[in-house]
């Protein structure tokens, strides 16, 4: 087909890629995708096996970092959008380190920025600034953390300051800010999201929500930072999806959109609404037991789920420079493109968790190995 737009979606190996991967192959007949992804611990073929034999995928491993690579696929593929969810994602990581994360996230983008330039530039104007190919568009995907901690009170908006703290939020703050030069330097294309924490299926379990549930289902107990007051405005990742869909399409070029759930929850009570729920599951479908590790029986002879409870919850040294507060305010992306979160909290964390227990062989998969020593060097000392 002539009017077929060709995607570049990075990091769609991991949980926000392959879901929006998904979103956008389902919703789009007229797009084919290449996806570029290097399988760090985060990204796994599982995930998207199903999506690279639709005949409009393509899958790549490769570094977003790597510039031949990237000069070679836009001569091949002629993209027309890009969209950047490579990352190193983890807070935590980056504070062991934050060089991997500086090279990737910064670097990487850049990389990917300066490659889309040398494809889509046709020339120049009067003024010396390039040209560019009509109808294309680099996005990035960005995260609230570049905004920095909340009191109380307020949200953020797009004109917040940054003011991030840690290692992940810097590189990627550092990221945006190179997006936003390119775009004021060469006047490319460019949009930017800034999205809350995600939630939903193909979520990696050191993350809160996923690993708290693998805990659970684990039988371990299940550790919650400082004393758990921390807040985060928490979204469903298929609403995350439909966002970036809406901006990279129609949002207005060179603009930034925050993304958010009006869902401000403390980690406290995620960690307690997930062990809630299961247990909510467990006694309305008691099949589900089974997928328990620890196979005690109750008094009536079934699986016993006595145990799931709030005494499974274990306070642990906070993680340093932790943010208190973080919400967004997505006036901008309602008033301008009709987005809004469409999936409530209480639906969102049930689909969830009835994802994860139907799913635990992916789990499985990617959690072997490298995550388990993560793991075990990460909680040992608390
Ligand atoms: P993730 O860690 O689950 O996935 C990252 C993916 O990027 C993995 O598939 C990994 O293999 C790949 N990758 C890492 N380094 C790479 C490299 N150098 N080259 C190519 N691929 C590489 O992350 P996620 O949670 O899906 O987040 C995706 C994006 O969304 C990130 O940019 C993140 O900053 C942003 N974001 C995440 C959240 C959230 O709640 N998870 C919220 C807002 C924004």
């Amino acid at each position: 087909q002539t009017n077929m737009k060709t995607y570049l979606v990075t990091g769609a190996a991991g949980f926000i890629g392959a879901n929006y991967l998904k979103y956008i192959l389902a919703k789009h007949d007229d797009i084919r995708v290449v996806v570029l992804d290097a399988l760090t611990y985060a990204g796994n073929l599982a995930t998207i096996s199903k999506d690279i034999d639709n005949e409009r995928c393509y899958f790549v491993k490769g570094n977003i970092c790597d510039r031949s690579l990237a000069d070679q696929l836009f001569a091949d593929y002629k993209f027309d959008y890009i969209v950047n969810f490579a990352a190193e994602s983890h807070v935590d990581r980056s504070i062991d380190n934050p060089q991997l994360f500086l090279q990737t996230n910064i670097l990487g983008t850049q990389n990917l920025l300066d490659a889309a330039r040398r494809a889509w530039v046709t020339g120049k104007d009067e003024f010396g600034y390039p040209t560019w190919r009509k109808d294309v568009r680099f996005h990035q995907v960005s995260t609230d953390e570049v905004y920095g901690s909340l009191g109380p009170e307020g949200y953020f908006t797009e004109e917040t300051p940054l003011c991030p703290h840690s290692p992940y939020s810097a590189s990627k703050t550092s990221a945006d800010l190179i997006v936003t030069a390119y775009r004021d330097t060469y006047k490319m294309p460019v949009t930017i999201t800034r999205c809350s924490n995600n939630y939903g299926p193909y979520h990696f379990p050191e993350k809160l929500i996923p690993l708290i549930i693998k805990n659970i289902l684990e039988g371990k107990r299940l550790p919650v930072y400082g004393n758990g007051s921390n807040v985060r405005d928490w979204l469903y990742v298929e609403d995350h999806c439909k966002a970036i869909d809406l901006v990279v399409r129609k949002g207005r070029n060179g603009e930034i959109y925050n993304v958010g759930g009006h869902n401000e929850k403390q980690n406290i009570e995620i960690v307690k609404l997930t062990i809630e729920t299961i247990r909510r599951l467990m006694t309305e479908e008691p099949a589900y037991r089974k997928v328990l590790k620890k196979k005690e029986l109750d008094a009536n002879g079934n699986i016993s789920i006595d145990w799931i409870n709030d005494s499974l919850i274990t306070f642990v040294k906070d993680r340093l420079g932790h943010d208190q507060r973080y919400a967004i305010d997505p006036t901008k992306i309602t008033n301008e493109l009709g987005w809004y979160p469409e999936t409530k909290f209480e639906d969102g964390i049930v689909k969830t968790i009835i994802w994860y227990l139907n799913n635990q062989e992916w789990v499985n998969s990617v959690t072997s190995g490298d995550y388990q020593n993560y793991y075990e060097n990460m909680y040992k000392n608390r």
